[in-house]
């Protein structure tokens, strides 16, 4: 199975990109993190990633796409595999279809995550952890709220929240999803990829809809 993941922060993406990883043996491709530990071991890539992932630009399209080509293109490359934050453009998708039958590959499905921007912000904006890093406990104002506000149960101290969780923060990460995403999603829609699944219901629900959609069942 070779599956694409489209979704806003805060859909559940992720957690669903682990179990696909976990159930159906998909390796996991996440440019997100292959950036990010480019630019703890320091190579060139990381050096000139660094600056746009500290303003949450996007990576120019050339660099991320030198970057997968070199994944895919090495003697262990990945076979199944879970694409998480790639193709995160137009182009990057237009490049991508290229690239896929020198591999040898297709994709199956391009699964995108839908739901709309309030609730986004909510789920995002109401999340806290504790700020004692040996507990770290996680916490949601509508889902998970702490019995005394704002103080952990388990050990008294203060809660915080994440920066990139402020709610301006993440209306504007949202507007950069929606200009990058919705040519994107069109792409693959036109291709007849693209598999639209709703991000509201219960986890279970939305893993089992998942595999139905890729499945065609
Ligand atoms: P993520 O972990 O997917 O949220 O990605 C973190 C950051 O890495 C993004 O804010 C971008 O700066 C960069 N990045 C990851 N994937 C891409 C991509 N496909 N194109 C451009 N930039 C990317």
């Amino acid at each position: 199975m070779r599956l694409v993941l489209i979704g806003p922060p805060g859909s559940g993406k992720g957690t669903q990109a682990k179990l696909l990883v976990e159930r159906q043996s998909l390796k996991y491709i996440g440019t997100g993190v292959i950036l990010r530990e480019a630019m703890s071991r320091n190579t060139e890539t990381g050096r000139l990633a660094e600056p746009f992932l500290k303003k949450g630009h996007l990576v120019p399209d050339d660099l991320v796409n030198e970057l997968v080509s070199d994944l895919f293109t090495q003697p262990n490359r990945p076979d199944c595999f879970v694409l998480d934050g790639y193709p995160r453009t137009l182009a990057q998708a237009v490049w991508f279809d290229q690239l896929l039958p020198k591999l040898d590959f297709n994709l199956d499905a391009v699964v995108q995550f839908v739901v709309d921007d309030e609730e986004v912000v909510s789920r995002l904006c109401g999340r806290m952890s504790c700020s004692n890093p040996q507990c770290g406990a996680p916490y949601h104002l509508r889902s998970r709220p702490p019995k005394q506000p704002g103080i952990c149960d388990l050990c008294g101290s203060p809660l915080t929240q994440r920066p990139d969780d402020r709610e301006e923060t993440i209306r504007a990460r949202l507007a950069v999803f929606h200009q990058t995403t919705d040519a994107l999603v069109e792409h693959y829609r036109k291709l007849g990829l693209l598999r639209e699944i709703s991000a509201y219901d219960p986890v279970e629900t939305i893993y089992a809809n998942v595999i139905r959609a890729i499945q065609g069942t």
